[in-house]
């Protein structure tokens, strides 16, 4: 399985309704997506979601997209794609940082794999524990009876768990988003929020406390990705679970943040975390801690979508569910037959590789032309 051919497509696809968080506002996800074609002509795909910029970490599409055609394609033609390992520790040692880059050409050398054994990715890594992953719908940041109309939408499509983007505005202001939400959704429905690293160590307890009433499942990051002891103090304050998104990328983020304690819940992303294994590798740290795991998402395609479902089913500590809602608030897709849900969850996929068809007609209509 030499590769023979490395191609890496620029490409923005507009979300579906304006997503604010306490950092930017998305009018469309920023994608690069990764084509490698094997000599023999088996093709896979991986895709790297930015949001507008070097907003949530320092990767953009534009940097994905440099990096990977100056310093990744030159090197990957002629070599071996079965040797996902060696590649994965090579790639790692050529580009340092950069996950986002690295782990949508990862994602495509599971495809290729996947494909050519004709298994699905999962078997790969162990075969699945789950065959759908209960599924939390992002609540952005809107006027407060938008956000209600939504929330009462989406509940009657059957979803189950809202999370809700804080942090934008006064703390006051989010208790009340809050407090109307769980209104709106009554006592059944799972609620969590997202701070996104916007509080400080003080607001961050006093926004907790004031949510207490609302029975919250988590709250996500509340301080910034660097403050490990904020976090640590958070959680050992509050009764509300904590859980880390930005200052978890890899197994040693997730092994200092288990060491400074507090943290119960750790996020996986294939992007923050290099790819599948590296993310598999937070995985298998938060099981060592005793610590659960939730699969986030960066609002993929299917395509990234199918790459994080892969392991949402094989990796046993994803107790908390997953957000893999991308291709439900994007406009468009890439793939011929989009991810599927029901019920509240994201159904297993079962096709080769990552088990999606990309329609290349698909990625051309949505490829950045300037
Ligand atoms: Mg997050």
């Amino acid at each position: 399985m030499i590769i023979g051919d490395v191609r890496v497509i620029r490409a923005d696809i507009p979300v579906a309704r304006p997503h604010a968080m306490s950092f930017t506002t998305l009018e469309a996800v920023n994608f690069v997506f990764v084509r490698l074609e094997t000599r023999d002509g088996l093709v896979g795909w991986g895709e790297a979601a930015c949001l507008g910029g070097p907003t949530w970490s320092e990767e953009s599409a534009e940097s994905v997209a440099a990096t990977l055609e100056r310093y990744v394609a030159p090197w990957l033609r002629g070599r071996d794609a079965t040797g996902i390992e060696a590649l994965r520790i090579e790639m790692a040692r050529r580009v340092q940082g950069n996950p986002f880059a690295r782990a949508a050409v990862e994602m495509a050398l599971w495809d290729l794999a996947g494909r050519a054994l004709g298994v699905p990715v999962h078997r790969l890594l162990g075969g699945r524990v789950r065959d759908r992953v209960p599924l939390s719908w992002s609540l952005a940041v809107a006027s407060p009876d938008a956000e209600v109309a939504e929330a009462r939408a989406r509940v009657a499509l059957g979803h189950r768990i809202f999370k809700l983007k804080t942090a934008a505005h006064p703390v006051a202001r989010d208790v009340e988003r809050v407090r109307r939400i769980r209104e709106a959704v009554g006592p059944d429905v799972a609620l969590r929020v997202d701070a996104n690293q916007g509080w400080d160590r003080p607001t961050a307890l006093r926004a907790i406390r004031a949510l207490e009433p609302y029975g919250l499942d988590f709250v996500e990051q509340p301080v910034a990705r660097w403050d490990l002891e904020g976090l640590a103090h958070i959680g050992r304050s509050v009764a509300v679970p904590i859980m880390a998104d930005e200052s978890c990328f890899t197994p040693q983020d997730a092994l200092a943040i288990a060491r400074a304690g507090g943290v119960s819940i750790l996020a996986l992303k294939l992007t923050k975390s290099a790819g599948i294994l590296g993310a598999l590798a937070v995985a298998r740290v938060a099981e060592a801690a005793g610590l659960g795991c939730y699969v986030g998402c960066m609002i993929e395609t299917s395509l990234g979508t199918a790459a994080y479902l892969q392991v949402a089913l094989a990796a046993a500590p994803v107790t908390w569910g997953c957000e893999l809602f991308g291709p439900l608030l994007l406009r468009g897709d890439v793939v011929r037959q989009p991810v599927r849900y029901a019920d509240g969850a994201i159904l297993a996929l079962d096709g080769p590789g990552l088990g999606v068809e990309v329609d290349e007609t698909f990625v051309k209509e949505w490829t950045r032309r300037a």
